[in-house]
């Protein structure tokens, strides 16, 4: 095994997820294969730089580690075997952990609300997570015509339904520590 030498940030993701982010050689090939780099402020390449440069704040306060979907595009492709993915996981438990203001705030709110869905229910009903959502984001009418075209359509079901192992899940969260939130649950 490679002794740990950079930067303290890339020593605290090691130990964090295991990856080894020194070993990155900047061949970009985790960002030409991200669908969501239009939306970045920080293609997964630069994110990986910069964690060997041990830029924290940069990163933690960054839109990428929000917009960033976890679909491991850029793990499946990285030549060096880097869980880029996982890194940038790492990157998003630290900014919850550190307190670092969201850069895309609705989605750790959405995070949140989906794993509260889950908690009460067991599975996810679409009118209590989005009723949620809207409500907590302040964006109460923007989708309203798409809800009101799926209720005509019965693709959504306005009753939630309830799983029988509820107890079992409220356990797992407990005992993980979690309290439907994002980086807890
Ligand atoms: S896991 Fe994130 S950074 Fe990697 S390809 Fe998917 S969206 Fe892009
Ligand atoms: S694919 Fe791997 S080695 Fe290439 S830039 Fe991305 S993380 Fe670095």
């Amino acid at each position: 095994m490679i002794k740990a030498t950079g930067s303290g940030l890339e020593r605290e993701i090691e130990a964090r997820c295991g990856e080894r982010v020194r070993l990155c050689f900047q061949c970009g090939k985790c960002s030409t294969g991200c669908l969501f780099t239009p939306a970045m402020d920080l293609l997964p390449h630069q994110a990986m730089k910069l964690v060997q440069l041990g830029q924290e704040e940069r990163l933690l306060s960054s839109r990428t580690i929000w917009i960033c979907a976890s679909c491991v595009t850029c793990t499946a492709r990285c030549p060096n075997d880097i869980d880029v993915a996982g890194v940038i996981d790492a990157l998003r438990q630290m900014a919850l952990e550190k307190g670092v203001r969201p850069a895309e705030r609705n989605v750790p709110l959405f995070h949140s609300c989906f794993l509260g869905n889950i908690r009460a229910t067991g599975r996810i009903s679409e009118p209590v997570l989005m009723g949620a959502y809207k409500a907590l984001s302040g964006d109460l009418f923007s989708d309203i015509g798409l809800a009101v075209e799926m209720l005509r359509k019965g693709k959504i079901k306005l009753v939630p339904s309830l799983v029988r192992g509820r107890r079992e899940i409220r356990r797992i969260f407990s005992e993980s520590g979690g309290k439907g939130a994002v980086g807890k649950g």
